[in-house]
């Protein structure tokens, strides 16, 4: 399986703030879209930022005023990103390894969506259970 496959089954959306945004508005759009992590297209020169839940924490505990901070100030601008042909396993291997829970997937350059650890995990559990199922058919036939 691979991302375009992942994201054509999510049929997400892609949830984007402004780099001018405080870190409080980015909450708030996290919160009221229940994810864990904003993108930031066309940031101050990047081609793409993230800022995450960890990004929060971080501010949080370093005890600066969250209404004040923008995004742009705290996000992370050396994004890895996904291509759509690389496969889930690919993906997990390099979230694992990085120690990161969100990959933005672009296609020739251009934005195409967002997945996270759990969206990673569920597709491995679907292509499992779908191979037991071939299995129990395939033993039952
Ligand atoms: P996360 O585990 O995704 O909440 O992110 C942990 C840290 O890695 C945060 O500082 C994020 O801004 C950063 N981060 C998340 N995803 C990526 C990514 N794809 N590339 C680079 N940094 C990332």
């Amino acid at each position: 399986m691979t991302l375009k496959d992942l994201l054509a089954a999510k049929n997400g959306r892609t949830i984007t703030v402004s780099a001018s945004a405080s870190v409080a508005e980015a909450i708030r759009v996290m919160h009221d879209n229940k994810v864990g992590a904003v993108l930031i297209p066309d940031a101050g020169g990047c081609p793409v930022g993230i800022f995450t839940e960890r990004d929060v924490v971080r501010v949080y505990a370093e005890g600066d005023d969250l209404a004040v901070v923008r995004v742009e100030e705290r996000m992370t601008c050396s994004v890895v990103v996904g291509k759509p042909e690389d496969t889930v396993d690919e993906v997990m291997a390099l979230m694992t390894e990085r120690r990161f829970r969100h990959l933005p997937v672009l296609d020739k350059g251009k934005l195409i969506g967002l997945v996270s650890i759990g969206d990673v995990v569920k597709a491995k559990l679907d292509e499992a259970a779908r191979e037991a199922q071939t299995l129990r058919e395939y033993i039952h036939s």
